[in-house]
């Protein structure tokens, strides 16, 4: 079955995929891979941003859970974004490609603050936009940062790169029959509860008509062919 090309995307990475073997942080060769992924699908054409979570570092809910006000757990939760955000800026300018972060959070020194015509631009100018700190509010995730973001860019379609080449009935670990879809609804990954991204993020993108392309991230080259309409993936829609 071909799936449409996309032209303009939102890319959503959780920090677990730049974690690569490791149990934690960030590391520099997997970094340097990803960061391989976007140019080839820059290169071809597509006009990408990106949004990176920060569950390699830190996660507002878990440290809650150890009686960290959830909050200000979120905010450091949110700061952990950054780094991953400037670790890939520096993979990929490393390799030629303009980079610029935006936060969420306004962090002058570091970065860009988040400006929506100026992440425009950039785009425009085909440079790679990554936004850091989700949408700079404690009890929000990166992945309704990345559904809003997508909204505001009027991205194509949000790209979310996970270790599974796309969504099944069943977890594919723990179930071996599990099926995966080709397409599935908006509606039945919320009934279903499917694990795609948090609610809030499926209902974002549903109500803004935004697909969501669920494909393996952590295969050589699955970016650039995904986003060519070939390859495994599952579409939400
Ligand atoms: N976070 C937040 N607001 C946001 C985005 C993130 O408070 O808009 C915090 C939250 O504590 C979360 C952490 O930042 O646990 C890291 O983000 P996330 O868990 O979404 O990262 P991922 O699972 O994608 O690695």
């Amino acid at each position: 079955m071909t799936r449409p090309r996309f032209n303009r995307v939102l890319l959503k990475l959780s920090g677990e995929v730049l974690m690569g073997p490791g149990q934690f942080g960030i590391d520099p060769d997997t970094v340097a891979r990803v960061a391989g992924e976007i140019a080839a699908a820059k290169e071809a054409g597509h006009e990408i941003c990106v949004v990176v979570g920060g569950g390699n570092i830190f996660r507002g809910l878990a440290a809650a859970a150890k009686g960290f006000e959830r909050a200000t757990a979120d905010y450091m939760g949110m700061l952990a974004t950054v780094m991953n955000a400037l670790a890939l800026q520096n993979a990929l300018e490393q390799i030629g490609v303009d980079t610029r972060v935006q936060s969420a959070i306004p962090m002058a020194s570091v970065c860009e603050p988040y400006i929506r015509r100026r992440a425009q631009r950039h785009l425009e100018k085909g440079r790679i936009v990554i936004f850091a700190a989700g949408v700079g509010s404690p009890f929000f995730t990166t992945d309704s940062g990345a559904a809003l973001r997508a909204a505001e860019m009027n991205c194509d379609a949000l790209f979310k790169g996970t270790s599974v080449d796309g969504v099944y009935d069943a977890d594919p670990k723990k179930v071996a029959s599990a099926t995966r879809y080709e397409t599935v609804a908006f509606s039945k990954v919320l009934s279903d509860d499917l694990k795609v991204m948090d609610a809030s993020a499926i209902a974002l993108c549903r109500d803004n008509d935004i697909p969501i392309v669920v494909f393996n991230i952590r295969e050589q080259g699955n970016l650039a062919q995904v986003l060519r309409g070939e390859g495994v993936a599952t579409i939400v829609q």
